[in-house]
């Protein structure tokens, strides 16, 4: 089999056999297809597709190009939470520790996100002495013993991944579905999962900005994981504001105390998504007949501070200093130099909002970053005062910056009052989900 030819044919829009798949992934990890020619080969996928078939085979030789995970020796039926990635995406510090509290066995690995803002690894390395990076045999004690746990992926996880990704990055071939999908559930079913809940994002701060294209994508993944074996459903969420009204480390960490402690009321947004995604989790794994069993059960859960309990037992785990100082007092994970109220020029209604550039102003003050190398600031972000379809007064601030570093805020303030439109009428309020594939 020689990759020129593969090449042509991908470019033909001709669907490739097992073997050529494998043929390309193995070849591509062992260094004997250089650089340039799987470039080329991914961006022949970006114009001409893959089919199901590719798709899940594809996702099945990147899943075996590293260290695959063997959860079986814990009981129950294992489950996963995955978002495509959103600003001010609190959920999985609010949801694993509700499942784990109504029985579920939350066994989660978490890649370190580049990008606007800090990943779950990120947010959770804010609480003073949490390492994320544990060991395979500590990270099924944990879960064992808690029914749940998050870390950081393992050196050797999904490195054909690694790879492609960086590829893609500097070649334009991000935005395909095929590629996409493969990336992310390889990672999902190479981290040893019976079964995943997706939380496919949609809007102006998401990689899929149409409803149709989330919808492409969520299809694509739950049909790559059942037919691999797991459990798979996607939920498709809306992005066109940040989810949490929190932006940044410590600062979503807050947030999501505020959540499981019961001081963000029920028709919160962050909330509601929370609850849907979870009653997913416990409806896969089995723990619940369907939402409204599940509603009930992660409602009692909440509200007896079970929740709560998780998370705290999880913090400490993990080698959290302080836990009950913590999350007594979450407000100590964003103490910063200064806090800068950011007010719009004029008045009106929130009309849109620009998520992604929300987001790039938190991450020009810190909470992600530009670079691998950089380091994050886990007390600085922002915090929203207002959401889409709010009225906002002259002089009536959106939102308040925590700053440590004053020399890139006049920047953040330009970026963050860029990202928001007014306008003279209120718009029609837009529904937070979009739908549920499985
Ligand atoms: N997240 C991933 O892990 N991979 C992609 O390709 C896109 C988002
Ligand atoms: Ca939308």
């Amino acid at each position: 089999m020689r990759m020129v030819d593969l090449i042509a044919k991908k470019r033909r829009g001709e669907a490739h056999t097992d073997a050529e798949i494998d043929f390309i992934i193995s070849g591509y990890v062992d260094g004997i297809i250089p650089d340039y020619q799987m470039s080329a080969w991914m961006m022949a996928v970006c114009w001409q597709g893959m089919t199901e078939s590719e798709v899940s085979r594809l996702t099945y030789a990147m899943m075996n190009s590293g260290d695959v995970v063997d959860l079986s020796d814990l009981s129950g039926i294992k489950v996963d939470k995955h978002s495509t990635g959103g600003v001010g995406d609190t959920t999985t510090l609010v949801i694993a520790p509700l499942v784990a509290a109504c029985g579920g066995t939350v066994a989660k690995m978490s890649g370190r996100g580049l990008g606007r803002t800090g990943g779950t690894l990120d947010k959770l390395e804010s609480v003073p002495g949490v390492v994320v990076e544990k060991d395979i045999d500590e990270f099924k004690d944990i879960v064992r013993k808690n029914g749940l746990c998050v870390i950081g992926q393992s050196g050797n996880l999904v490195p054909a991944d690694k790879l492609m990704y960086a590829l893609r990055d500097v070649t334009g071939t991000v935005e395909s579905i095929p590629l996409i999908a493969s990336s992310i559930m390889s990672k999902k079913l190479a981290a040893g999962t019976d079964a995943i809940v997706l939380d496919v994002k949609t809007g102006t701060g998401a990689f899929m900005k149409t409803v149709e294209d989330a919808k492409k994508l969520s299809e694509t993944m739950v049909k790559i994981g059942n037919s691999l074996g797991r459990r798979t459903v996607a939920i498709m969420t809306d992005m066109d504001q940040p989810l949490g009204m929190a932006i940044g480390n410590g600062l979503e960490v807050k947030e999501a105390i505020d959540v499981l402690s019961g001081r963000i009321s029920e028709d919160d947004p962050l909330y509601q998504v929370c609850m849907l995604l979870a009653s997913n989790m416990l409806i896969v794994s089995g723990l619940a007949e369907d939402e409204a069993d599940a509603a009930a059960k992660l409602t009692a859960a909440l509200k007896e501070g079970r929740g709560f309990a998780k998370l705290e037992a999880m913090l400490t785990a993990l080698g959290a200093e302080d836990t009950g100082y913590i999350i007594a007092h979450p407000e100590s994970l964003c103490q910063v130099k200064k806090k800068v109220d950011v007010c719009l020029d004029g008045e009106g209604y929130i009309c849109a909002m620009h998520a992604a550039d929300i987001g790039n102003a938190a991450q020009m003050l810190g909470a992600g970053r530009a670079e691998k190398t950089d380091v994050i600031d886990p007390a600085v972000g922002l915090v929203m005062h207002k959401r889409m379809g709010d009225h906002v007064a002259a002089g009536e601030a959106v939102a308040t910056m925590y700053v440590n570093d004053q020399s890139r805020l006049d920047a953040a303030i330009a970026v963050l009052k860029g990202a928001i439109e007014l306008g003279a009428d209120k718009p029609a309020p837009a529904p937070m989900v979009h739908g549920i594939v499985q």
